[in-house]
């Protein structure tokens, strides 16, 4: 039966109407409803401005379909948010769930606050499809590795989506909303933020790029993938939404189980949440990384895409160039920074969050670690990418590099990843592979003991 005091819905990771299971769990409680969010500057700063910028883009675009009705407030979580409840006398405040480390912490402290005024902290799911934390080993410990917990995710399942019809929903004017700032101005590339431009990038997909997503998902040349990691990041859509779409076709399970790697992930961190910044296997915290001055600026070189070695520097071009990066590319340039330039997994881990729009604590902290060889895989170590057959497999005519390397335009085919000839505003490679694969090698095997 719906009541009349109001609630707050708090939105976080989740700036979207459809398939949203904490807005239907709050319109069943009261039909008068204020949406609430808070710029959070333990959370903005660290972000980088592409990210920022996004977010506040994705929040014009919720306060829109609001009817501009979207309170946002500036500062501490536990102030604002107990400000804004009590300021409509409201008798809850529903969230989804967040499972990161500093969320978890936070949402701990605004709900104690709330208690203190009688107001109840409803969280209803998460963003994901199966809440991190709930899919166990049948002795109840968490899976250390991916595909039986992919296993054991596909058969916990999870709800069809949600079908929430707003239209029942009065959303409260906010009384005392701060304006939302200005986005940033970043030089990269933004896509479209929002709901609506996260639907039609999925629906575009689907009729489009699912049927070939097996094979092509692996060729930064192509767009074979969803580019839905903004979208997912900030909650635009649910991985349910897409889940549900998704049949028994090869481009479906593919697909399927990309997306369980961002639940593992997250199941992972929520699992040990130190691992955000420490080595998910502790033998590691004893390996060798170069940390001087030359190491420095070998990271220099690598942030501006300039190392000599044409796939690694379109990457890091990309990166720069669109807030995104292809994530063979992604696994290509981690491995060249850890195996070839023998810098901590962390110094990459940090430059990537500070410049991807999908910049995701969980997938980010937790893909460095399996391409450093500290994160949950077996035996990974062996995993050293050759960055040039790299590149003459997965961009076998060099238009990726092409497109982000303009020195090297001049350069025909898939000769662009064994330079011949150089041209002269292109560097010379800062170390040569096959030495310091033997390098890796041998630190990694003092670590190992192989
Ligand atoms: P698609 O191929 O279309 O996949 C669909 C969705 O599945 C993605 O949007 C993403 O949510 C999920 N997904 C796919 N691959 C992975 C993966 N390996 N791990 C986790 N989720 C995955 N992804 C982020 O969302 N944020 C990050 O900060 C991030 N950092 C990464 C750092 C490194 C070193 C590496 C190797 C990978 C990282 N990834 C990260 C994973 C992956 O590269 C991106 O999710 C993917 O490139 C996004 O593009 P897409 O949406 O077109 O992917």
């Amino acid at each position: 039966m719906t009541m009349e005091a109001p609630v707050v819905l708090w939105f976080r990771r989740d700036l979207r109407l459809r398939d949203h299971a904490a807005l239907l769990e709050a319109a069943k409680h009261s039909k008068h409803l204020l949406a609430l969010y808070v710029l959070d500057d333990r959370l903005l700063k660290p972000a980088g401005s592409p990210r920022v910028a996004f977010l506040l883009n994705s929040l014009r675009e919720l306060d829109n379909a609001l009817s501009g009705r979207l309170m946002v407030r500036c500062g501490n979580p536990v102030r604002e948010v107990v400000a804004a409840a009590r300021e409509i006398r409201a008798a809850a405040v529903h969230v989804s769930a967040d499972t990161a480390p500093y969320g978890r912490t936070r949402d701990e402290a605004v709900a104690e606050a709330l208690a203190e005024h009688r107001i109840q902290w409803v969280p209803t799911g998460s963003p994901y499809a199966v809440t991190p934390g709930r899919v166990t080993k049948p002795d109840g410990t968490p899976y250390r590795v991916f595909t039986p917990f992919y296993r054991a995710w596909a058969q916990h399942g999870w709800p069809r989506p949600a079908d929430t019809d707003v239209s029942i929903v009065d959303w409260v004017k906010p009384s005392s909303s701060v304006s939302l700032p200005e986005s940033p101005s970043v030089d990269c590339a933004l896509p479209p933020a929002g709901e609506e431009a996260a639907l039609s990038v999925w629906h575009e997909f689907l009729s489009d790029g699912i049927a070939d997503y097996a094979a092509e998902r692996d060729r930064p040349d192509h767009s074979g993938t969803t580019r839905l990691s903004p979208y997912l990041r900030w909650g635009a859509i649910h991985p349910r939404t897409m889940l549900a779409d998704l049949d028994s076709s090869e481009g479906a399970q593919a697909l399927r189980s990309e997306l369980c790697w961002r639940e593992f992930h997250a199941d992972v961190l929520w699992n040990r949440p130190e691992t955000a910044r420490r080595n998910y296997d502790r033998r590691f915290d004893g390996m060798r990384y170069d940390t001087g001055k030359t190491a420095q600026e070998m990271f220099a070189r690598w942030c501006e895409g300039r190392t000599g070695y044409p796939i690694v520097d379109a990457g890091m071009r990309q990166l720069l160039a669109e807030g995104w990066m292809h994530n063979r590319v992604r696994m290509v340039v981690a491995s060249f920074l850890v195996k070839d330039l023998h810098l901590p997994w962390w110094w990459g881990a940090r430059h990537f969050m500070q410049h991807l729009v999908d910049g995701d604590l969980a997938s980010n902290q937790l893909n460095w670690q399996w391409v450093a060889g500290s994160g949950t895989d077996a035996a990974p170590y062996f995993r050293i990418f050759n960055p040039t057959t790299q590149g003459q497999k997965f961009d076998p005519q060099g238009d990726y590099v092409r497109r982000y390397v303009p020195e090297l335009r001049g350069v025909a085919g898939k000769a662009v990843h064994v330079l011949k000839e150089r041209p002269e505003a292109y560097p010379e490679p800062i170390v040569d592979h096959a030495e310091e694969r033997q390098v890796a090698l041998q630190r990694y095997g003092a670590i190992t003991g192989s």
